[in-house]
């Protein structure tokens, strides 16, 4: 299955630690039925101090490529033998590629998938990202390089703003304030049974004008805390599935060499199930 041509057929998976429920596999496996592919896409739960190893050997094995999630996406980038400009200056890999050559790329399609959810031209846009982990340092560079003339970054750990503000040439702020997009890059919301007054209240949301854009980057089988706030405010509200399609449709293109079918992968990502992490 290793050799031939991109779209000949192959293994891809998603590797975390846990990794049982996640979507990718219903998503991407739709897609490969949609276009006939003969590719498989898997589940691989493998530990921390498992990942290297396993992941060298996966090529041997007939896969082509791999998404990776919690808590991996950083020794992601670190074992890979080429990483690409968004991978290497966001500092996390989501998406692993075995090449023909032997060596291993590495991206992160969560900064573009994010933005291709989004749609709009962002240039001139002031947006504020709550979060400062994987996600957020993603979203934040992918707002700055599409050209956003202000990203303000807020976290319940303010260092944590400070240094990736810092990194990135942005900006922290203490309180959320307004804007012209949101974007919820934190857990919150992603607990079940967490209600909207308390989601508001964690994120400091409780005291902030509505705006125009909201995304959420949580996705869940229902419509979650922040979402549902922004659609009652008469925000336009991308959710964190319509993002999840968007980076698993750049990764299935880049292993297969094929552009998938995006309301296939829609469908099936919305009939997967309960919350999740990729
Ligand atoms: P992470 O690296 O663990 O970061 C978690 C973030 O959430 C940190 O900023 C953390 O703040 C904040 N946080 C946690 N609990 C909080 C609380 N009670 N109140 C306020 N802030 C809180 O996680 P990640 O990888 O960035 O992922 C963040 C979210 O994005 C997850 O829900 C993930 O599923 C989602 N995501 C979705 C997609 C997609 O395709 N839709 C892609 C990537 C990520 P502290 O620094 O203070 O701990």
């Amino acid at each position: 299955m290793r050799d031939g041509p991109p779209g000949a057929g192959g293994l891809a998976g998603v590797v975390g630690f846990p990794v049982g429920h996640s979507r990718s596999p219903a998503m991407h496996n739709a897609g490969y039925a949609a276009l006939g592919l003969d590719w498989r896409y898997l589940k691989l739960p493998v530990a921390p101090d498992r990942f290297a190893e396993t992941v060298r050997a996966l090529p041997g094995s007939g896969y082509r490529g791999v998404n990776v999630t919690v808590p991996h996406k950083l020794a992601a980038l670190e074992l890979a033998d080429e990483p690409s400009p968004p991978a290497a200056a966001i500092g996390a890999a989501n998406t692993l590629t075995f090449r023909e050559d032997g060596l291993v790329s590495a991206d992160n399609t969560d900064a573009r998938g994010f933005l291709d959810a989004l749609g709009a031209d962002q240039r001139g846009v002031r947006a504020l990202v709550l979060g400062a982990g994987g996600a957020g340092r993603a979203v934040a560079w992918a707002l700055r390089e599409a050209g956003a003339a202000d990203v303000a970054i807020w976290n319940r750990s303010p260092q944590r703003a400070t240094a990736l503000a810092h990194e990135l040439g942005l900006r922290r702020v203490a309180a959320p304030e307004p804007g012209d997009l949101l974007v919820n890059a934190t857990t919150v919301g992603l607990e079940a049974g967490l209600d909207e007054p308390a989601a508001l209240e964690a994120l400091g949301l409780t005291r902030v004008e509505p705006f125009p854009t909201v995304v959420d980057l949580v996705y869940s089988s229902e419509v979650t805390p922040v979402a549902a706030w922004g659609a009652r405010a008469g925000s336009r509200v991308v959710d964190g599935l319509e993002v999840l399609v968007r980076q698993g449709a750049l990764s299935f293109e880049l292993w297969t060499g094929m552009c998938p079918p995006l309301d296939v992968l829609r469908g099936a990502v919305r009939a997967a199930g309960p919350p999740a992490t990729r």
